[in-house]
């Protein structure tokens, strides 16, 4: 889970009445780069995605934040699925469009790990399933691939090239890019002390 910016709402009329409206969906499945907001998973390339109400619209939860804004997002089927309408309030799940998940989560090969202490950063975890076996499995090919392109850049000879090869790489760990928490992660903990 990374940093997300909550954009303006561009249609606050039809927001009034369809919490899903395409112009206010659109607006979310940008501002989180087609990823989930949760897992990270790429979902605008498979399919439309869902919003997701940050604090549920059941009945005896929040009906009335189905229509506010601050409480939509955009997710994954499966992340949604999982969390169904579990949110408690005394303990929260993370939410990226107002706090920064690395108070809470860390990147830890390919699963997510709380910081020590957070009941927040567990609960999450647990509540959305953060650590499903779909989710482990690819991020350890998207880990893979990057450590591949790691090797052969600290193989190049040429530091200019090296340099070039490794400035590219970083973008890797970017907010658009699928995972970027795992692959951030693994390109910090690869970073050079030393030229070579
Ligand atoms: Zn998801």
């Amino acid at each position: 889970m990374r940093r997300l910016h909550r954009p303006i709402c561009p249609n606050p009329e039809a927001l009034k009445s369809n919490y899903k409206h395409p112009d206010n969906k659109g607006a979310l499945l940008r501002a989180s780069h087609g990823k989930c907001m949760y897992c990270e998973s790429q979902v605008s390339h498979v399919y439309f995605g869902d919003v997701e109400h940050i604090r549920p619209k059941a009945a005896n939860m929040y009906p009335e934040l189905e229509f506010e804004w601050s409480n939509l997002g955009y997710c994954c089927a499966r992340c949604n699925n999982a969390k169904k309408d579990q949110f408690d309030a005394v303990c929260p799940l993370v939410d990226p469009y107002s706090e920064d998940p690395s108070m809470h989560l860390i990147a830890f090969g390919s699963s997510v790990r709380h910081k020590t202490g957070s009941e927040r950063g567990a609960n999450t975890i647990a509540t959305i399933d953060l650590n499903r076996a779909e989710l482990i499995e690819k991020r350890a090919i998207r880990l893979s691939q990057l450590q591949n392109a790691l090797d052969a850049c600290y193989r190049t000879v040429n530091g200019n090239v090296r340099a070039t090869l490794l400035a590219a790489l970083n973008e890797e760990g970017d907010a658009d890019k699928e995972f970027s928490m795992f692959a951030a992660a693994l390109i910090d903990a690869n970073r050079p002390t030393t030229a070579n």
